[in-house]
């Protein structure tokens, strides 16, 4: 029987010691399943001798990547050259939250990219492998309105960035699924098809 995961969420910026502490009071909880951002430096596989590594270890908990790791999809330092890959709000392009989807340019680099963030912690990621892909907190319905993108919503955008980097994921592991935020009201009023890979969740669980 398939174990449900309970889930504890770290911010990369937590130190050693103090995940320790939170995975020790997360385990007495019940929970069973870390989730660590793509860039965090559990991936990089140094510090094995850290103590809250021997805690995951000992308790055999599940390991999940993502969380609001979205933006990792586009570096930002990009803009100085391709401002149009990022998105508009008022006539000007912005970088301080997501991107421009229908370009096809921002496509390609969010695909590219979102292969190279899987690969580089699919071997640490326990089978089978489920990732966090959120938007940014606080600014869910902050995307495009340049003139191609006007016409799709937040939802239907985000859906566009999660459907690219599906199909990169569904290369490297057709087992492996992404949980994604729904946050519109009505989602069944996309018009995006959200990929098979992808699973809509309410709310952070
Ligand atoms: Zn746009």
């Amino acid at each position: 029987m398939k174990q449900k995961r309970i889930r504890l969420f770290i911010d990369k910026r937590t130190s050693a010691g103090q995940r320790e502490k939170i995975i020790y009071l997360a385990i007495e909880k019940g929970c069973n399943t870390l989730v660590l951002s793509m860039d965090d430096k559990y991936f990089e596989g140094k510090n094995e001798d850290y103590k809250y590594i021997k805690l995951i270890n000992n308790n055999a908990l599940f390991i999940e990547a993502g969380g609001h790791n979205l933006r990792m999809l586009l570096p930002r330092k990009k803009y100085f050259f391709q401002r149009d890959l990022f998105r508009m709000d008022q006539g000007r392009r912005k970088t301080d939250h997501h991107f421009c989807p229908t370009n096809p340019r921002t496509i390609s680099i969010v695909s590219e990219n979102a292969e190279q963030l899987f690969s580089r912690v699919l071997e640490k990621v326990t089978t089978p492998r489920i990732f966090h892909l959120l938007p940014d907190k606080n600014h869910e319905n902050t995307w495009c309105s340049c003139p191609a993108c006007r016409a799709f919503t937040p939802p239907e955008q985000y859906l566009m960035i999660l459907n690219t980097a599906s199909d990169a994921l569904a290369k490297l592991d057709n087992e492996a699924r992404i949980i994604y935020l729904v946050f519109d009201k009505d989602p069944q009023a996309q018009g995006i098809i959200p990929r098979k890979n992808l699973i809509a969740s309410k709310k952070l669980t």
